[in-house]
């Protein structure tokens, strides 16, 4: 469990990604698992902008250790997949983890952000 306030989460149950799986707040969800769930982020920055999360609460890649691995892969491999289900080009997407605050984190619950539909310059902001 995620306990440095700094962070942004004390408890799980405040975690909003958590709560959205848990189906306490509404989420465009078009994707899920065992292990992952995906759904519309709230303001996008591309046409076609999905978060892909796993259901355990890791706070960030940092926070990682080796036993999630599998689930790490997991995600990536989610993203055709997903692309493929809402109907968008299945090879021609960019994925995205920011990992920390000064790297644009603002959620402490890994996500994936998968953004296609819109030219994406490099590097990125
Ligand atoms: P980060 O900045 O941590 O990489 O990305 C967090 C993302 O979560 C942002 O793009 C933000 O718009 C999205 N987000 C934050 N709160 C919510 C929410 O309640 N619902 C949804 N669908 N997306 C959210």
């Amino acid at each position: 469990m995620e306990r440095n306030p700094a962070k942004g989460v004390n408890l799980l149950s405040e975690c909003i990604f958590c709560r959205i799986i848990r189906r306490e707040i509404p989420a465009q969800i078009v994707y899920e698992d065992e292990q992952v769930v995906a759904f519309r982020d709230i303001n996008p920055v591309a046409p076609t902008h999905i978060l892909i999360i796993p259901r355990e609460h890791i706070a960030s890649v940092a926070e990682a250790t080796p036993e999630h691995q599998a689930l790490l892969g997991q995600l990536l491999l989610a993203a055709p997949r997903i692309a493929e289900k809402i109907g968008i080009e299945r090879d021609n997407f960019r994925l995205v983890i920011n990992t920390g605050a000064d790297a644009g984190q603002t959620v402490f619950h890994i996500h994936v952000h998968l953004l296609a539909g819109r030219p994406l310059a490099w590097p990125p902001g």
